[in-house]
């Protein structure tokens, strides 16, 4: 296989990928589940030999297709979305074609510079203020990680760095009982400990209280531990929750403390203007960080990290071996040194292509209509016999329940069985729910309106 062929098959898939999404709808959007079914149709040994492309080809036509979850489905409401808009497929299959690494900046000017454009462009289509700057990591996880790295070397006075961690404070983190496992992940791969995270209980609104976290730093601060920053959540996984920011931030602020706004899937959302009271008093946050790997359209992998001030973070992660140096370039920015990863792929450039191609009207006009048709699907749901509405639409995302967890549970094992829709589950405030997200690029609708056809045939 080289160049010239490569050619020839890059045509090809464009067309398999053109009658795959152009099938989408008539597929079961769940791979049907029977563990080993894939890995038995591979040789269990690696080919000495060449093979041709097109066995390789029609290999992965016959066996790959039947073993995926349609994630670009448009019935696809389980999780969170992971949408890839076609201008954005297009953008990744010419950063491919590119294979650039935009660790320095002088490894490809570009990827750095169409990253800082981009990250400015979206930090206006969000509303924040001019002072963020940021940068592109491959997940929300990953930002988080950097975000509370950097808590932790703010608070040890950048002493971990070198000496590590033993003989150092016990540092405390500040998150709400709704924020996502990456928080506590994160708290582990920072070596604070995933008990240091401490869990404030929330209130009626899903918020944290705002007391109950001055409360947890005055007993941390009694008890001789060192509070090192907190961690607010905008639109949670498991039911869409939203801490008051404006409030929480003060608090933290008082004590001095750091802080980082986990909004991966609700902050596409707040491109449009009506939704940002759902963060309101965000601008005194230090981080935020985003997706629009999941609802804007540019796919996996794109997490955006807005920065106020990016120094502190740049300390804790950069170094400069000297083969990285540039010289005599001090003015240039070389990202590498604001993510956990040195090698970085050319992100940006889906963003361009797809903010390009739908503009903010054309984005604003999909969400607009996923949280419309979402509150919809909630009310007429809410009025079939048998259904509870858990919790209602948090902008797109609402659970809702049968009488039992075990019967709610085995609907939803009938309803993914099925396969015209997928939907997934959570546990809320003890009970077993099922979790219904609208926002598939694709969807419709009618598509939207099936989940309500598909409940009522299979109670
Ligand atoms: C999806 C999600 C994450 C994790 O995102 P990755 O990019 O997959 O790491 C973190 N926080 C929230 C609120 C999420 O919805």
């Amino acid at each position: 296989m080289n160049h010239d062929d490569l050619r020839h098959w890059s045509k090809r898939a464009a067309d398999w990928a053109h009658d795959y999404h152009a099938g989408l709808r008539g597929k079961p959007v769940r791979a049907p589940l029977i563990p080993g079914a894939i890995a038995r149709q591979l040789p269990t040994q690696p080919p000495e030999m060449a093979e041709p492309m097109e066995t390789i080809f029609a290999d992965f036509d016959r066996i790959v297709p039947p073993g995926l979850t349609h994630w670009q489905h448009p019935r696809f409401f389980a999780y969170f979305p992971a949408n890839a808009s076609p201008a954005s497929m297009l953008a990744e299959q010419l950063a491919n074609a590119i294979a650039a690494q935009g660790m320095l900046w002088q490894t490809s000017p570009a990827v750095t510079e169409i990253e800082q454009v981009m990250v400015d462009w979206l930090r206006q289509s969000l509303g924040l203020p001019v002072e963020f700057t940021g940068t592109i990591h491959d997940s929300a996880t990953t930002a988080t990680l950097s975000a509370i790295l950097t808590m932790r070397e703010q608070a040890l006075d950048w002493a971990g760095l070198t000496k590590g961690l033993q003989g150092q404070p016990r540092l405390r983190i500040y998150a709400s009982d709704q924020t996502h496992s990456s928080v506590d992940k994160a708290m582990r791969i920072a070596g604070l400990g995933q008990d240091n995270l401490v869990k404030i209980a929330t209130d009626a609104t899903l918020s944290m209280t705002p007391s109950a976290l001055q409360a947890a730093i005055m007993a941390d601060l009694a008890a001789g531990f060192v509070p090192a920053g907190v961690v607010l959540c905008a639109g949670g996984t498991s039911v869409g929750a939203f801490d008051r920011m404006g409030e929480c931030i003060r608090v933290a602020k008082a004590h001095d403390l750091p802080v980082h706004v986990d909004a991966a899937w609700a902050g596409s959302a707040m491109i449009c203007p009506e939704f940002r009271s759902l963060w309101a008093g965000l601008e005194g946050a230090d981080s935020i960080v985003f997706n629009p790997h999941k609802w804007l359209g540019a796919q996996f992998d794109c997490a955006v990290q807005f920065l106020r001030d990016p120094g502190p973070q740049v300390k804790t992660l950069g170094l400069r071996p000297s083969y990285l140096q540039t010289a005599g370039r001090e003015e240039v920015v070389n990202f590498n040194e604001w993510t956990v990863p040195l090698g970085r792929r050319f992100r940006a450039l889906k963003l361009w292509f797809t903010l390009r191609a739908y503009g903010l009207e054309g984005l604003r006009g999909r969400i607009r209509n996923h949280v419309a048709w979402a509150q919809d699907l909630a009310l007429t749901l809410g009025k079939v016999a048998g259904v509870e509405i858990v919790t209602p639409p948090s902008l797109s995302l609402f659970t809702f329940a049968l009488g039992s967890d075990a019967a709610t549970e085995a609907l939803l094992t009938r309803i993914n069985d099925d396969g015209r829709i997928y939907l997934t589950q959570t546990r809320h405030q003890g009970r077993f729910v099922i979790r219904v997200q609208v926002g598939q690029f694709d969807c419709t609708v009618e598509d939207v309106q099936m989940v309500e056809l598909v409940v009522r045939a299979l109670l």
